[in-house]
Parts: C-alpha cells; structure tokens; sequence
C-alpha cells in the first residue's frame, strides 16, 4: 500500500510529530511505501489566491473553482500545488496528522485542502461521495486534543467528536470519494502522564495494524438522488 501522511504540526518534538514518526516507521516496516508531506517543513502557503494559476481562463475575475481546473488541464498550477496533488494521486491511503485548533484543523492544513483538493479532479458536478474522483483510495484522521474523552459524546459539553469534524470528514474527504475510516483521537494530549501518551502511541500503532479490519464510516450514496439531488422516493 502507498501512503501520504499530511502532517500539520510546527514542533518536530510535538506529540503529534511523535505519531506522525509512529506512522511512519510502523507502515515502513509492515512494507508499506511512506511518504510524509510535512506542512511546516515545507513551509506551506495555504493562502488561495491567483498566484496559485500560471495562466488565466479569465483574467478579469477570479473563480478559484473553475481556474483549479482550467489550470490543470493547461499543467500550469502552482508547482507545490501540483506536487501535493501527484502525491494524492500516488497513494492509497491518505493520513491527515494534526492538532485539534477550535474544534478543526490547523490554518496549514485548511489551506491544504483548499489549494491542493482541486474542482476537477477530487470532485465536480455529480462526480462527488461515492462517485467522486478519490474512490478507491481511504482515508485516516489522527488528532490531538485538550479535552478529555468525556467532554465529548452525545450528552458531553461539547457535543459528539465526529460531528465537530463533519467539515472535514464528510465535506471533504467523503465528499471526494475517499472511504473515511474512524479517526484516532489522542485525547488530553499536553495534560496527562509521559505513560499515558506512551499508550496513545501504543494504541495507534494497534490502529494502525487493524486499518484493514476497521469499518469506514457512513455518508451519503449517489445511488440514493435522483439528478437533482433530491432523495429518491423507496
Ligand atoms: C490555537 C489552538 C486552538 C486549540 N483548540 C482546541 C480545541 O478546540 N479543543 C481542544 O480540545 N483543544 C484545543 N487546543 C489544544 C490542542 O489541540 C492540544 O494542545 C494539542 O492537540 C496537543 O498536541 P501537541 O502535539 O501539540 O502536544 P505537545 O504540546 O507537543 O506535547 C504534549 C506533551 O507530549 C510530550 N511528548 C512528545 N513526544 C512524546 C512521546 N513520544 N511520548 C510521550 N510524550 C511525548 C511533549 O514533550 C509534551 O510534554 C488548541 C490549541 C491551540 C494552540
């Protein structure tokens, strides 16, 4: 299997970087190819703007959507954009590495997906959910966090974890295709014993040997709206 890892966390010595290196040595060593996009590192723009198109569909107003693709097909993205999206393309698995920033994802990595997810090739028109271009290949969220576990939940204060990742889990990467399987959580990250986090990196390197055996999660099926979008009547 082929696997990207997009890594969002600026400290290499960071818990989340000790799950990114986890990742990669534990897929390394089960014969899995590893490749590691590391944002800070890279020292990755995540701001979407014109300098992202080498030439113009309309130079007079900017439709990012629409220059996405019309600068794909003329192979005149941005050279880093373009990179990102090869990797996509190359792999089977896609890993998003981060820390929960206020109840989402680091800026570095929303800037990841606005740049590099582009209309054309990870979804357009009806091509979206099971339909959409990254059918075939899965995807991982592994996140950190303040809080603890009971803080999230159905009755919890802040409400079920899945549903304050709904912008990620279902509308982006479920929307592009990708078969989303559970996220890992390391919860109470910065707050709890060096054996405790020794744990959560314990725990998921066992998630990480079970990927095959885990469930992905529900979404919506094209098979289930009509051409509009409309639910089907059954
Ligand atoms: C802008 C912002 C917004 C945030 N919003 C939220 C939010 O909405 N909800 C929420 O719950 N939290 C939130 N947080 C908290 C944040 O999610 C956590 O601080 C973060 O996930 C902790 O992960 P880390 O990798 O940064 O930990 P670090 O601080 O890097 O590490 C924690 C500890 O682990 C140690 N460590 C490193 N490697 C290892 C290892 N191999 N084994 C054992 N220990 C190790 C480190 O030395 C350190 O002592 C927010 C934080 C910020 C800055």
């Amino acid at each position: 299997m082929k696997v990207l890892i997009v890594h969002a966390h600026h400290e290499p010595r960071s818990f989340n970087s000790a799950l990114k290196d986890c990742a990669v040595e534990q897929l390394s060593a089960a014969g899995h190819e590893v490749q590691v996009s590391d944002l800070h590192a890279m020292e990755w723009n995540p701001v979407a703007s014109a300098a992202d198109f080498g030439c113009r569909a309309n130079p007079d107003y900017l439709v990012y959507a629409l220059e996405q693709r019309h600068n794909y097909e003329a192979g005149t993205l941005a050279p880093d954009i373009a990179a990102e999206i090869a990797k996509v393309q190359w792999c089977d698995l896609l890993i998003l590495n981060f820390p929960l920033y206020w109840f989402s994802m680091p800026a570095v990595l929303k800037g990841w997906i606005d740049r590099v997810m582009i209309s054309g090739v990870f979804y357009g028109g009806k091509r979206i959910y099971d339909r959409g271009g990254m059918r075939g290949k899965r995807a991982l969220v592994t996140l950190t966090l303040g809080g603890r576990e009971h803080m999230f939940g159905p009755e919890a204060i802040h409400g079920e974890i899945h549903t304050l990742l709904r912008p990620l889990l279902q509308g982006s990467l479920a929307y592009c295709g990708f078969e989303v399987l559970p996220p890992f959580i390391g919860y109470h990250v910065p707050y709890v014993s060096a054996e405790a986090r020794g744990q959560i990196l314990a725990d998921y390197g066992q998630h990480l040997q079970g990927l095959d055996d885990l469930q992905p999660l529900v979404f919506p099926s094209m098979n289930d709206f009509d051409d509009k979008l409309m639910p089907l009547q059954r």
